[in-house]
């Protein structure tokens, strides 16, 4: 199999969330040639594709998405998003490092190293097609529970998300932040801008509770997350008329927790706030996702070994971005590493990955096999 064959063909191919589209078919069908035992296991919009290899010791998982994000306008891009064109050892398309790329890195690193080496663990293939959607057509973490429920254990997983920043390796995760979001209706009254007596103005009432919000610290942080971070995403209210005070204000929020703080701590402190003001108001929150963090160091350290055996140099670990599946694999109790490509291109125009460092993500790969089998 060639890594750069095969990662044009699942390019090629428009996976947007929740839609595999295809990609499980090429997939599968590689790795039960190497003997993997392949299943589906689909609900709601989503599909995964769930392969094991090996039936003693305990698992290791790669963790992947064959699914990608909308395009943006397509006249915006410099080669065609759905081509898998190669220009100075890059391949171009939605996808490439977001992370179509990898996980071919990965099948590739597996190629490798079970032609040379006598397995002594189970590896576990894990992709669904639904990383980047919305919670409505069914995430992973259903697939998980099913997993546990009849008896499936993962010790160890590798989650293929782009972490690398500059060089290929040089940044890997052990945790992400927490994401809870909130939409807050500020209830005023609507009158006539000339009377002042007879309305209520929902955008002064709401100057106060940004002041608070600005300068509120959630909690300190720790040494592995950032403190807790709250942000303002939209502000919308106005009639559309010049006279008129407008009744109501919506505003949508977002906090990225670390550890340090859990959701309903946020809730607290936030409705609290709110109260404190004597606001009339109503709210809806959403919560994405609650931090993890790997805190054994048994699989990090094997990690960290095969990067530095592969590149000469020792990765630094970063728990910052975006959420990840990361936070549902933490429910199977297993050590998680994020590991994959530059994070440079993804989700923007002309998404693309080095060659190069695929072919050094597969050698890493190869050597954290290997150092798994001691
Ligand atoms: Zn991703």
């Amino acid at each position: 199999m060639n890594l750069e064959k095969l990662t044009k063909q699942l390019i090629e191919i428009e996976s947007i969330s929740p839609n595999d589209a295809g990609c499980f078919d090429i997939l599968e069908s590689v790795l039960c040639g190497m003997n993997f035992s392949c299943e589906r296991i689909n609900y709601k919009s989503v599909e995964n594709l769930y392969a094991v290899l090996g039936s003693e010791g305990p698992t290791f998982c790669f963790l992947g998405h064959t699914d990608v994000v909308p395009t943006g306008p397509l006249d915006k891009w410099t080669y065609p998003p759905f081509g898998g064109e190669i220009h100075n050892d890059h391949m171009y398309g939605r996808g490439a490092a977001d992370m179509k790329g990898n996980i071919c890195a990965f099948i590739e690193a597996l190629e490798t190293f079970l032609s040379t080496e006598k397995l002594n663990f189970r590896i576990a293939v894990l992709l669904t097609s639904n990383e980047e959607g919305i919670p409505e057509d069914g995430f992973i973490d259903e697939l998980l529970e099913k997993l546990k429920a009849r008896g499936e254990t993962i010790d160890y997983c590798l989650v293929g998300e782009p972490s690398s920043s500059s060089t290929v390796a040089d940044t890997i995760r052990i945790g992400r932040r927490g994401s809870l979001s909130g939409k807050l209706k500020i209830i005023g009254k609507q009158g006539h801008i000339a009377y002042p007596e007879k309305f209520v103005n929902p955008i002064f009432l709401i100057s106060d509770l940004i002041k608070i919000l600005k300068e509120k610290k959630w909690d300190e942080g720790n040494e592995h997350f950032q403190p807790t971070s709250f942000q303002i995403s939209n502000i919308n209210s106005g009639t559309g008329a010049g006279n008129i005070v407008p009744g109501e204000l919506i505003m949508d929020f977002n906090f990225r927790f670390c550890s340090e703080s859990t959701s309903d701590d946020l809730i607290t402190s936030f409705e609290e706030i709110l109260n404190s003001l004597d606001l009339k108001y109503e709210l809806d929150w959403s919560l994405s996702g609650n931090p993890y963090l790997t805190t054994k160091d048994f699989f990090i350290n094997k990690v960290i070994s095969a990067i530095k055996e592969t590149t000469g140099r020792e990765p630094i670990i970063n728990n910052g971005g975006g959420t990840s599946d990361g936070r549902f694999m933490i429910a199977m109790d297993a050590e998680i590493v994020e590991l994959g490509p530059l994070n440079e291109s993804i989700h923007k125009i002309d998404e693309n990955v080095s060659l190069n460092d695929l072919k050094t993500l597969k050698d890493i790969y190869v050597n954290l096999l290997k150092n798994l089998s001691t």
